[in-house]
């Protein structure tokens, strides 16, 4: 790492980037110590300072300023990413480009169902937009009320729907993007179809920054469902989980929106924390799926094949027992309890996350046999395991044992990681499913891929970004 600026040094490298950029410019450590904090408090960063352009043309002023000056760019969004990536290192040599001011709608287009926004835009906010269009915009994820489409973008987000809908990669149509030399490339496109050589917006999407600075994006939007059902259904163990994703997905096909599993002791740590958070079910379970499906023919209708479902199921000794939602204030209880999971673990203090994906059809051996595996390394572990399971996508998180300092706890991670990752490449899985590496699992990326695929993402960097401005130390190193 570079050493930092001198105080005067820095005090002229603002002064001059003023000279080119009159937007919103933040150097006092109060405004700027919540753009260097990550959600997860885990990393710290310094900059030079955090400018908040109004629009792309003084976006491409501040990266242009940085190229010129060899000064690390780091985006940053809703500042919800969970790898550290959204946060500078520790050098003081970056300017944080928080994209929060750019923020508008630019076009909706119900015809062709695309919506063209400003990466700023926080994703609730573009849902609602959607919504005011006659039109459902599916991307769906515990932090929509603070992160941001650009961060969705560049993180190519997960979330809720992705079994019916796909992920933040599946829902873009085009970009508008700045690039590392501070150029603007307009590919706001609304097609579904173009076949005209490289996708270059698939290279930006799911780069976490480090190869450009997504400004506006055309996202897809769909037809409204007439009405939602979610349902909690209490199941023994993963296998009748997987079970019960195979029936639901046969009898209600595309209708399926969402498939969660949650273990019990999730549920124990968010009515812990949550008061208003209860389980609707009256006797304990091991294992909770919360499912939701979508109908575009009635409430009624709904209701009926989600009934019938739960039944079959029940009757099959798939689950135990389920409770459906009867109004969307039940509905939004039950979203509540796995939404909350997140928060509840940080209030339980550290803990270690793994966020994996392997193959539908292994789940179950996966998690049976990397738990025990765990649990006999280090005895009273408390597994923190939920996920969309509908994707074969896990949040496999570990907190320490009761009396165990957190501190010595976190001494484990390597180890842990070790365990929990092998586990996961003996499935042929990814050691990141959706939130990205960050810098958290930079590193720890280089052990499970082949030096071939780690080369063409090196070529990649060189030719997107020669000077190595943009995030520099996430990704790759
Ligand atoms: P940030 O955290 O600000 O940035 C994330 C990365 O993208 C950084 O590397 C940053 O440099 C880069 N970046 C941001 N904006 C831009 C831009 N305009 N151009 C280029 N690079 C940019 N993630 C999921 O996938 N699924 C989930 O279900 C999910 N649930 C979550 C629940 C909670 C409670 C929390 C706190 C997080 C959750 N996340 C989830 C992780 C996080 O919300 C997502 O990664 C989200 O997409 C990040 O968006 P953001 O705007 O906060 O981005
Ligand atoms: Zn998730």
């Amino acid at each position: 790492m570079n050493a930092p600026f001198e105080p005067s040094q820095q005090a002229a490298l603002v002064a001059d980037l003023r000279t080119r950029f009159s937007g919103r410019l933040l150097t006092e450590a109060t405004d700027t110590a919540p753009f260097l904090l990550d959600w997860r408090k885990r990393w710290t960063g310094k900059a030079l300072a955090v400018a908040q352009p109004d629009d792309t043309e003084s976006v491409a002023a501040v990266v242009r300023w940085c190229a010129e000056h060899d000064i690390a760019v780091v985006p940053q969004g809703g500042n919800t990413g969970l790898v550290g990536g959204s946060v500078p290192d520790e050098s003081g040599r970056a300017i944080v480009l928080s994209l929060a001011r750019m923020n508008n709608i630019r076009a909706v287009d119900t015809v062709n169902n695309t919506i063209t926004v400003e990466a700023g835009c926080v994703l609730q906010n573009l849902q609602q937009a959607a919504r005011d269009a006659g039109r459902l915009f599916p991307l769906s994820l515990g932090a929509e009320g603070s992160c941001m489409i650009g961060g969705n973008l560049s993180t190519n987000a997960g979330g809720v729907q992705v079994l019916r809908y796909g992920n933040t990669r599946e829902l873009c149509l085009g970009l508008e993007v700045v690039t590392a030399s501070g150029e603007i490339w307009n590919g706001l496109r609304g097609l579904r179809k173009d076949n005209t050589g490289y996708d270059l917006k698939d290279l930006f999407v799911g780069a976490e920054g480090t190869l450009g600075v997504i400004t506006a994006a055309t996202m897809k939007l769909y037809p409204l469902p007439a009405a939602q059902v979610t349902a909690l259904a209490a199941v023994p163990d993963p296998q009748s989980a997987m079970r019960l994703l195979e029936l639901a997905q046969n009898r209600l096909a595309a209708s399926l929106t969402a498939f969660e599993l949650i273990s019990d002791y999730c549920l124990t740590i968010v009515e812990r924390h949550f008061e208003q958070c209860r389980r609707p079910l009256s006797e304990p379970s091991p294992w909770y799926v919360l499912l939701e499906s979508s109908d575009f023919e009635s409430e009624a209708h709904a209701a009926e094949r989600f009934e019938s479902l739960c039944s079959e199921a029940f009757e099959a000794g798939i689950i135990t027992d389920a409770a459906i939602a009867a109004s969307i204030a039940q509905s939004k209880a039950f979203w509540s309890l796995r939404e909350s999971v997140p928060e509840a673990q940080v209030l339980e203090g550290k803990n270690i996350k793994h966020d994996i994906s392997v193959p539908i059809s292994s789940i179950d051996r996966f998690i049976i046999e990397t738990n025990a595996a765990i649990e006999t390394a280090y005895e009273g572990v408390r597994m923190v395991v939920f996920g969309h399971l509908g994707d074969g996508n896990l949040h496999y998180n570990i907190s320490p044992a009761p009396g165990v300092s957190p501190d010595e706890f976190m001494g484990n991670e390597p180890a842990l990681n070790r365990i929990v990752h092998d586990a996961v490449a003996e499935h042929r899985g990814s050691i990141s499913a959706e939130h990205g590496l960050g810098r958290l699992k930079r590193d720890e990326n280089v052990r499970y891929k082949s030096p071939v695929e780690i080369s063409l993402m090196r070529s990649v960097k060189q030719a997107l970004d020669p000077k190595g401005i943009m995030n520099p130390g996430k990704v790759l190193n």
